[in-house]
């Protein structure tokens, strides 16, 4: 008897059981820091389809379900996604969400051309060390007996990121100074990090279709930067490299993937590391040739 009081005791003083919050995230690169976070405690739902363009992303009916519920959102931010700052809004989650880029305590860029602020900051690994310590005192505060946890992933994913980093810089090193293009503009803090010079980029910031103009000011570009390599993008149709390569002599690297979106129908806390790593390995690549 007084056995089964004590259980029943201590079942009712350990609300540890109950509540890891629902998580939503934006798209595959977040949702593989808040894995990285959240370990065995449970996972995100991300809104982004495998496939999907963050820049175009239209919400479905069943993810603003999910939105609606969320205990919290981490996402990069409104420059990435208008559609999903336009849904938080609507919805009145503005609360619960968290966006990575304006307040995670990482770097803001604005584009080269003063358009605005370059969402893009997942790419530098500096930002990404930030974001999970944010994450994690985030998820900490809403359920405070996993925050030792959450707090301990969050360290062992700084250290991964920091040593990824290690090996990038002297992956990099090489192409250091060397000219390139790349296919949409969206390698700003990369580029930031490693010393890379990126003399443009044939879509810019919104991911919009080049006008005939713009190839040929592209042209110009690899002409007079004399720009060793230009990269197509999985997943973009790659018809504009050959247009704006021909006869410039610059090489045609491997197709690149900044927003992960080829690696998204396999979400796993490592999809980042990937991201990077794959990221790298092009440039260093074609700098090679
Ligand atoms: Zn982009």
């Amino acid at each position: 008897m007084r056995y089964a009081l004590t259980l029943a005791l201590v079942a009712l003083t350990q609300p540890a059981y109950a509540a890891v919050p629902k998580v939503v995230t934006d798209f595959a690169p977040i949702q593989s820091l808040v894995l990285q976070v959240m370990g065995d405690l449970g996972a995100p739902t991300v809104l982004l389809p495998t496939g999907g363009d963050p820049h175009n992303f239209q919400m479905r009916p069943s993810q603003a379900e999910a939105l609606a519920h969320a205990d919290i959102v981490f996402w990069d931010g409104p420059e990435l996604m208008p559609a999903l700052a336009r849904a938080i809004d609507s919805l009145g989650v503005g609360g619960r969400a968290v966006s990575l880029l304006h307040e995670a305590g990482g770097h803001m860029r604005s584009f080269g051309d003063g358009e605005g602020v370059d969402p893009h900051a997942w790419l530098d690994p500096v930002n990404a060390e930030a974001w999970v310590g944010t994450i994690a005192a985030k998820l900490g505060a809403l359920d405070p007996d996993h925050a030792d946890i959450y707090s301990a992933n969050a360290a062992a994913a700084a250290a991964r990121i920091r040593a990824v980093d290690a090996e990038l810089v002297v992956e990099l090193a090489p192409a250091k100074g060397v000219p390139i293009v790349e296919f949409h503009d969206a390698f700003g803090y990369f580029a930031d990090h490693y010393g890379l010079t990126v003399v443009g980029a044939i879509e810019l910031g919104d991911a919009a279709s080049p006008s005939a103009a713009r190839l040929s000011e592209i042209r110009a570009t690899i002409a007079k930067a004399k720009a060793t390599c230009v990269f197509p993008e999985l997943g973009r149709d790659p018809k504009f490299i050959a247009t704006v390569t021909e006869g410039s002599g610059a090489r045609i690297g491997a197709g690149q993937d900044p927003e992960a979106t080829s690696l998204s129908d396999t979400p796993s806390p490592q999809l980042y590391e990937t991201l990077l790593r794959n990221l790298a390995k092009t440039v260093a690549d074609c700098v090679k040739g």
